[in-house]
């Protein structure tokens, strides 16, 4: 018989069912009463009636639709079977009581099994009525076939009336949509044929023995069997579907609500339950669940434990527990991106925001300034000196000290700032809403925590950087503004250590100009148009010149450029390898010349960068100059103003290229980076004292004692000295009567000058020395 799904009973239709089941039971009372007691003789059909039915039940077949389906029930096969073959109020009395047993060993809620009992009973009345009306007083005719399967239709429609009817009345919606349903005719055409069925065993139960019967139990049971099977066997292949696409959509749930959502929906799907609930306790009593594991969280699926005609207890956990794993699998899937796209975006170095996030919160700040009328900073942070330290004490040191200064930088800014960190030893911060005294406030907080220090291996490295802020404008998008920033820093590292620049056009355009000249060099350097200028070097104490400098010239568009704005250029575009190149190429060629003037020995100083003696082939073109200068001396000057990288590469080639009889000297001494520890360890020969330290030494009392103890110092450490940047005779004076530096340079000896000149210098030199010159 068509049965209401279990789940859609609901309090609604309450009134409704407990009339259907007071009709019926009031109908078995009448029954009950009519019934004679010598009726009830022991008789196959009573004896055997209710275990049937009752077994018989047990075995619905299910027409699947939307609404969770219509169960038919083979029992009122057996209705007929007694309708045919006893008294009718005798039968009817058995089918009720049937229907009761059925019921009530069910573990169905109490008002589903009234309701049912109600329809079970009533649907039997009126089953029993047709039959009577029908067939007349004629049995074994044509005509009582036609009663019985008329009776058969008349049971089908008042069990599945009366469920459409609740079914409305539970759910608010038309009894028309329940009634024509997906299935209903199916059901009827399956449900007639079987009740027949019954008719027949009463057929022959009239006319053969009783025992004959059992041949009828043989396509009772295997109908049963089948129709169970296929049950089964369908709702499997449902369920199949239904998880297969659970699974699938697993796959692109975008978060976990959806994820808890799309589980509750596909359990109730694959259920036919309505009441499904993830909540954090174990199923209990009466209960079925499976657990669903959310990273450190616990959920559990439960439902209530139902016996059903389309599936087992046993059954439906499984079918929970395969969901449940789907969305633990999500949840899986969904912590895995939620930590990739975290790695994504964050430095995986100091787990500070990267520069995709800054450019995504720039942009964001700077549509809320635009509609609050509120300025958008962004400070471009670079350390000074990062380099030797990374060299120094190693990368694992640096890495550290890197990771110490991203927290130092957080404690600096307010909460609502963001800092970033941009690669290498360069950060960011973003100021949303800010105004310059903000921005100054923290970076002077910044740099008060960098001298603080940061603790490397025991030792406390005090550091300082240089940073450039750019004030987002209204035509400012977020790549734009942080070229700015950098711009700026750039600007400020030219400044000197802790200097701070805000972006104005002028930095951008100078920037422009660099890079326009980088291209332009790149061509001169190719085309060996750059030139050497030769600047003497004498004796403090005679004047005699001792040797000369070569320093690069570089006439840009017909007008020199200054040598600290383009070698800066060569530097920063690593054109600065090949230019040394030509500079030692060209002081070969121009050493001959020097040799010429016989009888007198001038080395030469050539400048190179720390580049020079990481790159393969610096070796080899020393090698050559040093043939070409014959017996007098080639001096490589190395500054100290950036700091020298002191890795075991660059002292290898130090060593290689000192054993080639070439002396080293450190340039602009006495404003470098370093302290003098490191000169012991090098194959370091001169020291050249910077002119910033002989500037006022014939002024200023301080100066002079300052560069007395500088010479000093190189002496002690068994170096020669030069000083240079001297202008004046004053400072000469001071110089031969205060300090023992051997050697001086300067513009008031010598100003650079080509070869030629310097040829002429020499020539000069040696023959006021009283030295005869060659030629
Ligand atoms: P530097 O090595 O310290 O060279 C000395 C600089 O001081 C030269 O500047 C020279 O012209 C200048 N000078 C000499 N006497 C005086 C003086 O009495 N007063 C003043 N105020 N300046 C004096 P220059 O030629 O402009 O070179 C600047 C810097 O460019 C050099 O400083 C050197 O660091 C770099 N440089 C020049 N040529 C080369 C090169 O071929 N390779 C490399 N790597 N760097 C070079
Ligand atoms: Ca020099
Ligand atoms: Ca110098």
């Amino acid at each position: 018989m068509p049965r209401v799904p279990a789940h859609l009973r609901t309090s609604a239709g309450w009134l409704f069912d407990m009339a259907v089941c007071c009709v019926g039971l009031t109908l078995f009372a009448v029954t009950l009463a009519g019934v004679h007691p010598d009726g009830l003789s022991f008789s196959l059909p009573v004896l055997l009636g209710v275990p049937l039915i009752v077994v018989v039940a047990r075995f619905p077949m299910v027409v699947d639709n939307r609404d969770g389906g219509i169960e038919v029930g083979f029992d009122s096969s057996i209705l007929m079977f007694l309708l045919c073959t006893l008294d009718p109020e005798v039968a009817l009395f058995i089918w009720s009581l049937g229907v009761l047993v059925t019921q009530l060993t069910t573990s169905k809620r109490w008002t589903s099994k009234a309701f049912n009992i109600g329809v079970g009973i009533t649907a039997g009345a009126v089953a029993e009525g047709v039959l009577l009306l029908v067939r007349g007083d004629g049995t074994g005719t044509p005509r009582e076939l036609v009663a019985v399967m008329l009776a058969a239709v008349a049971y089908f429609a008042t069990d599945y009336v009366t469920s459409a009817v609740s079914v409305a009345i539970d759910s608010g919606t038309g009894v028309r949509r329940h009634l024509w349903q997906r299935g209903t005719l199916l059901a009827v055409a399956c449900f007639v044929p079987f009740d027949t069925l019954g008719y027949l065993a009463a057929v022959v139960y009239r006319s053969e023995p009783a025992w004959t019967l059992i041949l009828l139990a043989v396509p009772l049971v295997t109908l049963l069997i089948a129709t169970r099977a296929v049950t089964r066997g369908r709702e499997n292949a449902r369920r199949l579907t239904v998880l297969f696409a659970a699974a699938v959509r697993a796959q692109t749930l975008p978060d976990r609500e959806a994820v808890l959502e799309a589980l509750i929906d596909d359990s109730r799907e694959l259920l036919h339950l309505k009441r499904v609930a993830l909540r954090s306790t174990p199923p209990g009593r009466l209960e079925i669940g499976a657990e669903v594991n959310d990273g450190d969280a616990t959920h559990w699926l439960v439902a209530r434990a139902m016996e059903r005609a389309r599936s087992t207890i046993a059954a439906d956990e499984e079918a929970l527990k395969a969901l449940a794993a789907v969305a633990s699998d999500a949840f899986a899937r969904l912590a895995l991106t939620e930590e990739t796209v975290h790695l994504a975006r964050h430095d995986p170095l100091t787990d500070l925001p990267n520069r995709g996030i800054l450019l995504d919160r720039l942009t964001h700040a700077q549509t809320l300034a635009r509609r609050h009328g509120s300025r958008v900073a962004l400070l471009f942070i670079d350390l000074d000196g990062f380099k030797p330290v990374n060299d120094r004490y190693g990368h694992a040191a640096g890495d550290a000290v890197l990771v110490g200064l991203a927290s130092r930088l957080q404690s600096c800014v307010r909460e609502a700032d963001t800092v970033a960190r941009l690669g290498g030893d360069e950060f960011a911060v973003l100021f949303e809403d800010a105004d310059a005294v903000v921005v100054e406030l923290v970076w002077e907080r910044i740099l008060s925590a960098l001298e603080q220090g940061v603790a490397v291996t025991g030792q406390l490295l005090r550091l300082s950087a240089s940073a450039g802020i750019a004030w987002g404008g209204a035509d400012d998008n977020a790549e734009s503004l942080l070229r700015k920033a950098d711009l700026a820093m750039y600007e400020a590292k030219a400044r000197g250590k802790g200097a701070v620049v805000v972006y104005e056009d002028s930095i951008g355009r100078s920037r422009l100009d660099r890079l326009i000249m980088a291209d332009d060099l790149r061509r001169a350097v190719a085309n060996r148009e750059i030139e050497v200028a030769y600047q003497p070097i004498v004796a403090t104490g005679t004047g005699r010149i001792v040797g000369a400098e070569a320093l690069a010239r570089w006439r840009h568009n017909g007008s020199p450029v200054s040598p600290e704005l383009f070698i800066g250029i060569a530097e920063d575009s690593g054109l600065i390898v090949e230019l040394g190149e030509v500079i030692l190429a060209k002081v070969a060629a121009d050493a001959a010349a020097l040799r010429a003037l016989a009888g007198s020995s001038v080395g030469i100083a050539v400048n190179i960068s720390a580049r020079q003696l990481r790159s393969p082939g610096f070796v080899d073109s020393v090698a050559a100059t040093v043939k070409a200068m014959g017996g007098s001396e080639l001096t490589l000057e190395i500054t100290e103003r950036q700091g020298i990288d002191l890795d075991t590469v660059v002292l290898e080639r130090m060593r290689e290229i000192s054993s080639l009889g070439v002396r080293f000297a450190i340039d602009d001494f006495g404003v470098g980076f370093s302290s003098i520890s490191y000169l012991a360890d090098l194959p370091v020969h001169v020291i050249k004292v910077d002119a910033s330290l002989s500037q006022f030494i014939d002024a200023d009392e301080r100066s002079k004692a300052l560069l007395r103890s500088v010479t000093l110092i190189g002496q002690s450490l068994g170096l020669e000295v030069v000083v240079e940047g001297i202008e004046r005779q004053t400072q000469l004076d001071v110089l031969r009567e205060h300090t023992d530096a051997q050697y001086v340079q300067g513009y008031l000896l010598y100003r650079p000058m080509p070869l030629p000149g310097l040829l002429a210098a020499v020539r000069d030199d040696r023959a006021a020395a009283g030295l005869a010159p060659v030629s």
